[in-house]
């Protein structure tokens, strides 16, 4: 699934070709994607709208238009692009929404597997307004987490793909900090030292800034809206990498065991559980 590296790439390339655009009509064949509002009264409602700015929040795509907020998340396969009108796309055979956008564009939202949403609301802190802080914002700080971290019982991994304690992270960029911070994936994340928070607060916002100067990591399904695979698979430590050598002490085999549902993976030699 995308995570926010992944989507904050989205953003950044989408932005210059959205902001100022029109949405002179809306087309989808795919209405359970569409939360919480029936087809019609979407399709009238969104025309004519403005986009005001792309943002992101978690792993949301937020589109402030002159009266609603679009919101769309990818979930697992979904990917989004401008093209021309009469322009073929690879991904098009997934598109199950297209917005007709003025000047003979639009913004196609493909997603093979189904499971993105796409909302339009007067009112996004409904969908938004639990999500925890964003871990790279400036007033995300390491007393911050630490104080969060207090309030949790549980372990730690199933704690960081936790929306709303921690928004955007999910199960690529979780394993890629908990190993550069040397914490096992299954420490309860009461028993962390100050230390350890130090270097997990340092480890989490490390793996997101380089998963977005990398563009995402494309393991499987993501692509950037140009259609081009990320760069951070190739610098990723222990996700995906069960059954090889540790790249970070040469010594630890990378494990995988399934943690809150969750393929995790780490090195055993430089997380120890205890
Ligand atoms: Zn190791």
């Amino acid at each position: 699934m995308p995570e926010l590296p992944e989507v904050e790439t989205v953003v950044r390339t989408l932005r210059p070709a959205l902001v100022g655009r029109v949405i002179q009509s809306a087309w989808l064949d795919w209405e359970r994607s569409l939360v919480p509002m029936d087809v019609p009264f979407f399709l009238e409602r969104i025309r004519g709208q403005r986009i005001l700015g792309v943002e992101r929040r978690a792993k949301y795509i937020v589109m402030p238009l002159s009266q609603d907020h679009l919101l769309i998340h990818l979930k697992m396969t979904g990917r989004l692009y401008v093209v021309s009108d009469s322009a073929t796309h690879a991904a098009d055979r997934w598109v199950h929404f297209r917005f007709q956008l003025e000047g003979g564009e639009q913004l196609r939202f493909s997603d093979s597997r189904k499971f993105g949403r796409v909302y339009l609301t007067a009112d996004p802190a409904s969908i938004l307004g639990a999500l925890g802080p964003e871990p790279l914002a400036s007033d995300f700080t390491v007393t911050v987490f630490a104080d969060r971290l207090k309030k949790r019982a549980g372990r730690i991994k199933p704690l960081l793909l936790n929306q709303t304690f921690l928004a955007g992270v999910g199960n690529i960029y979780a394993d890629e900090a908990l190993h550069l911070a040397k914490i096992h994936p299954r420490r309860g994340s009461a028993t962390l030292t100050e230390g350890e928070i130090a270097a997990l607060y340092g480890a989490i916002r490390q793996v997101l800034a380089q998963g977005i100067q990398a563009q995402g990591a494309s393991v499987r399904w993501y692509r950037t809206p140009e259609g081009e695979k990320g760069q951070m698979q190739e610098a990723l430590l222990v996700y995906d990498r069960a059954g090889q050598p540790c790249l970070t002490c040469q010594q630890g085999i990378i494990q995988k065991i399934t943690l809150g549902q969750r393929g995790t993976h780490f090195c055993p030699h430089c997380q120890k559980e205890d």
